[in-house]
């Protein structure tokens, strides 16, 4: 176990999150946080977000160093525009915070926010993250803020230097009037933040603003709590107040001018605190998605994933790669080599084959820690199982003969949850013209059109359907033209020996399941069942 941990990224990010904490000498546990808007579904590429700061505070907490991972959820944030599918009616909400607007239509939930954010937190909790949540508009309501609200309008002109240097375009004369003001309030009468600020007074806090709708007022800053820091100040200012010492973010956020560079030198200047380490993530790409449409909208969620693949192989592609490169999340018939992957991974780990950094990496898919996540005790190949539930159509019956048949498992669920994930990718993701279906009735048509030689190959293989098993039909439907070409069992394959191989592979698909290709021979046999093989072979 000793080399468990070491020679991976997470692990190298936790020890120069351990020495900058000892640098800086603040006490308390170590801060990790990540960020996001609940504005919308939330996007699979976004879970990078969450996982990149999870495996660092999980790393620590191993390591048994005081650690907590925040989630703020920026639900104080305006809703900026009614996406497709919602009613037009939404529209009056633009400008409001996303936990002032109605959830949509037929949600059991209290707000916009709250909708958009149950199913990412029930897809962390699957993933075994835990994180401490933080609700800006609790944060902002609640005054929590306050000092940080009137430091930042305070120090406004320091702000506006440091945003002014960064800028490529002059602010003056393009719609911005006046002064800069790093703080926008809500309406009083209508919510939104269609407001601009008309006066400041330093001395009394009094602020006067004016909003869209027509409605103004006068209200001391120091006793608002309905506006918010705009977003360059508002990032640097939760820094400072959390105390963060790790948060990485997307690229878009590190351009120059970027909220990253330039809250790197307002956290300082302003607040008096420091940005934190903070790697920039590349983007994650998604797969296969182009065909099917989330249950959720068009974008594929974290739950999407979590419906086809094991939480500890979701939690592996991120584990496996640097936050710096990037990889694609696929949906299409990839994922079978992605499971491929993982199983031959976990027989190197087994073999004691394994190198410091795979093992590392397995290690934080599996478990957190707090302990072990679910694994499927009989991993049967993720293809076959695939191809399992495409030609039984997910029946119950026929999945737990064929389970037997197979590889010995008398009980379906100790092939779960893999099973179930596999099912629900050929529901959602295996095309309709890539479905098996077995023939009901044999080809008769075909039957009487073959030869003698092709006649024969399916008499031997009937005769030889007696070892059921995948090993004993796979070396059937090997060794059917072999003898016919009156070779042994183990003759090497020669391309006379191939092409004849092919064609009756392809001979048995077409008698079977109607096309020329489908899932491999030897679980299709097993799928389809003996009786109904003889009939369909015409033997
Ligand atoms: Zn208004």
């Amino acid at each position: 176990m000793a080399e468990r941990g070491e020679g991976d990224w997470v692990s190298r990010f936790a020890d120069e999150v351990i020495s900058e904490a000892e640098r800086r000498g603040t006490g308390g546990p170590i801060v990790c946080a990540s960020g996001l808007s609940p504005s919308g579904p939330i996007h699979l590429g976004n879970l990078r977000e969450i996982m990149t700061p999870h495996l660092v505070a999980d790393e620590l907490l191993r390591r048994g160093v005081p650690c907590v991972h925040l989630l703020s959820w920026d639900d104080y944030d305006r809703f900026r525009r009614v996406p497709a599918g919602v009613d037009e009616s939404w529209a009056e909400h633009v400008g409001k915070p996303l936990t002032a607007v109605p959830a949509p239509p037929g949600s059991p939930h209290a707000n916009w926010a709250e909708h958009f954010k149950a199913p990412m937190i029930e897809a962390m909790t699957a993933l075994g993250v835990r994180c401490r949540m933080i609700s800006q508009t609790e944060q902002y309501t609640s005054g929590a803020y306050r000092e940080q609200i009137l430091l930042a309008v305070r120090e406004r002109a320091a702000i506006d230097a440091v945003l002014s240097r960064h800028r490529t375009r002059q602010r003056a004369g393009s719609g911005q009037e006046g002064e800069y003001f790093p703080y926008r309030p809500y309406c009083e009468l209508c919510g939104r933040d269609l407001t601009t600020v008309t006066a400041y007074d330093d001395e009394t806090t009094e602020l006067a603003y004016s909003c869209a709708c027509g409605f103004g007022e006068t209200v001391r800053l120091a006793e608002h709590d309905r506006g918010k820091l705009v977003w360059k100040v508002d990032w640097p200012m939760r820094w400072a107040y959390e105390g963060v010492l790790f948060e990485p973010s997307g690229v878009d956020h590190h351009s120059p001018g970027s909220a990253w560079t330039a809250g790197g030198r307002i956290v300082g200047e302003v607040f008096g605190g420091e940005r934190p380490i903070g790697p920039m993530y590349a983007f994650v790409g998604i797969t296969g998605m182009a065909k099917m449409s989330s249950s959720k909208g068009d974008v594929p969620t974290p739950a999407d994933a979590l419906e086809i693949m094991e939480a500890p192989v979701l939690r592996w592609l991120y584990a496996r790669r640097k936050p710096a490169q990037s990889f694609k999340i696929a949906f299409d018939q990839e994922i079978h080599r992605l499971y491929d992957e993982w199983d031959a991974l976990g027989r190197k780990i087994a073999a004691g084959q394994a190198k410091p950094a795979e093992l590392a990496a397995y290690d934080r898919a599996v478990t957190t820690a707090e302990g072990p996540l679910p694994l499927t005790p009989r991993p049967v190949p993720y293809r076959t199982l695939a191809s399992i539930a495409d030609i039984t159509t997910g029946h119950a019956e026929q999945t737990r003969r064929i389970l037997r048949d197979l590889d010995g498992i008398d009980d379906p669920a100790a092939a779960r949850p893999r099973l179930d994930r596999a099912g629900r990718w050929v529901e959602l993701h295996l095309p309709a013209d890539q479905r098996t279906r077995v023939r009901e009735e044999p080809d008769e048509e075909l039957l009487d059109s073959l030869g003698p030689g092709e006649r024969e190959s399916l008499r031997l293989l009937a005769d030889g359907l007696d070892d059921w098993s995948l090993d004993g039909l796979t070396a059937l439907v090997y060794g059917v033209p072999k003898r016919q070409a009156g070779l042994p069992a183990d003759a090497e394959a020669t391309p006379e020996l191939k092409a004849a191989q092919r064609a009756f592979f392809a001979l048995l698909y077409r008698l079977l399941v109607g096309r020329d290709t489908g899932p491999r021979l030897p679980t299709l046999l097993l799928a389809v069942g003996a009786d109904r093989v003889r009939k369909l072979v015409g033997a």
